[in-house]
């Protein structure tokens, strides 16, 4: 809760910098250190044992001035309103930084679907549908996957939502399955998008990305596409990790090996026996490292021990904003989350945008579109950060507000 409390609050201070940076007075910054709007529903789901369990739930809207609010559903037991409302907030960042069409939003279901069959799953995505069908829908607010969301939970929520509105909606959410609407390389895209920041990143400090040592922590959906698609390009993935530990090869580690190795938890460290921690993991020596599992894990205690030169954020949250400073004054380029993992939200909006024209590009097309959007946006970030001398979050945080900001004055807002 405490944690939740500290990203909302830590999101609002760096927003009230950004807002400051560009001119804005006091009136922006109250109007966008909250969402718009905020509701608290309560889904009653009949369980298989017969009996009615109430579950609670949330979707936030921070800002529909640019265009409809867009950001994924996340059923987890440590759902609170504090971090969807930060979460909301983060997606308004992400799409002012690639540019789309877009404000912030977000949902959360506190609940474990661990616990849950799949009919209770089925009846709870359905249920939440329901309870927020007044403020979501294809032009106002559209969902998408989240922790512990996929693509099946997507196409109940579409299919209850068409019910409702008597009419097929593929647009009502994205991260559908292909047969119903989805976009091809949308399973991949934050991967992705991380790479193409990685490879901008690498070209800023003269590293040939084929000379890279890299060490990537996590080695789920996000890390491990992420090990397969640098390893591609030639990089060497020295170092990477789950929840149990970390592998450490100075000389590259087979990556389809153990892609074909690991769980569907994105657990593959249980199977070697030379392990290092993931404490360890994180002070390799590398070129570039890339937090790809989890909050908190840069901090004031290791961040001066960090031996890489450029740090990629592709979890939310990875480093706290005292490790920021540490990192920045040691000339370490750090590429924040806000930044790095926003592919994944522009091929949703790729997704949005097939559905409503009914016509469907290949993956080639997805990837190139991808491409320029990721290249573009990087290249704003840095462009912002070196020319006023601050660091990478401060310039991502004013490239993704100031669409924001802008469009709400014009519409007389503030
Ligand atoms: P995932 O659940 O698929 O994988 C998480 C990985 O992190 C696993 O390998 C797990 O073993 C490891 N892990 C868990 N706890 C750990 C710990 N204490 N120490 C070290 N490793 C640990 O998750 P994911 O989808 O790959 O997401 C990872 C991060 O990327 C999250 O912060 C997520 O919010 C962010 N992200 C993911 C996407 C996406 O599309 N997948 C998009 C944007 C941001």
């Amino acid at each position: 809760m405490a944690e939740n409390l500290n990203l909302f609050t830590s999101t609002q201070e760096v927003i009230k910098k950004a807002l400051q940076k560009l001119g804005y007075d006091e009136g922006m910054y109250e109007l966008l250190k909250e969402p718009l709007r905020m509701l608290e529903v309560r889904i009653p789901v009949k369980m298989d044992n017969g009996q009615v369990k109430v579950f609670t739930g949330y979707r936030a809207q921070h800002n529909d001035a640019v265009g409809p609010t867009k950001g994924g559903v996340r059923f987890h037991p440590n759902v609170s309103e504090e971090e969807v409302k930060a979460l909301s907030m983060w997606m308004t960042l992400k799409a002012g930084i690639v540019d789309l069409p877009y404000g912030g939003g977000k949902g959360g279901v506190i609940c474990d679907p661990r616990q849950m069959s799949m009919g209770e799953l089925e009846r709870l995505s359905r249920g939440y549908v329901r309870a927020t069908s007044q403020i979501v829908g294809p032009t106002k607010d559209i969902p998408a996957p989240d922790v512990f969301t996929n693509a099946q939970i997507m196409a109940w929520m579409m299919d209850e939502y068409s019910r409702m509105d008597e009419f097929n909606s593929p647009g009502f959410i994205t991260g559908k399955p292909i047969v119903l609407g989805g976009s091809l390389g949308r399973d991949k895209a934050t991967a992705q998008g991380v790479t193409i920041v990685i490879e901008e990143a690498a070209k800023r400090r003269n590293i040939d990305i084929k000379d890279a040592r890299i060490v990537i922590q996590g080695f789920g959906n996000a890390g491990s596409f992420l090990a397969k698609f640098l390893s591609d390009l030639g990089a060497k993935v020295v170092g990477i990790s789950d929840a149990y530990g970390a592998l450490y090869d100075p000389e590259g580690l087979d990556i389809d090996y153990l892609l074909d190795r690991r769980d569907s938890f994105g657990t593959v460290t249980t199977l070697f026996e030379n392990t290092i921690s993931n404490k360890e993991l994180l002070e390799l020596e590398c070129d570039i490292l890339v937090p790809a599992a989890i909050e908190n894990q840069l901090t004031a205690e290791n961040a001066h021990r960090i031996k890489a030169g450029i740090v990629v954020e592709a979890a939310n949250g990875p480093t706290t904003s005292e490790a920021t400073k540490i990192l920045n004054e040691r000339g370490i380029l750090l590429v924040p989350d806000v930044l790095a993992s926003a592919g994944g939200v522009t091929v949703s909006y790729f997704e949005w945008v097939q559905n409503n024209q009914g016509y469907y590009w290949t993956e080639e097309e997805v990837n190139e579109k991808l491409l320029k959007k990721m290249v573009e946006a990087f290249d704003n970030v840095y462009t912002v950060a070196t020319s006023r001398n601050i660091d990478m979050r401060l310039a991502a945080y004013m490239v993704g507000v100031r669409k924001t900001a802008e469009a709400s004055r014009f519409r007389g807002w503030v």
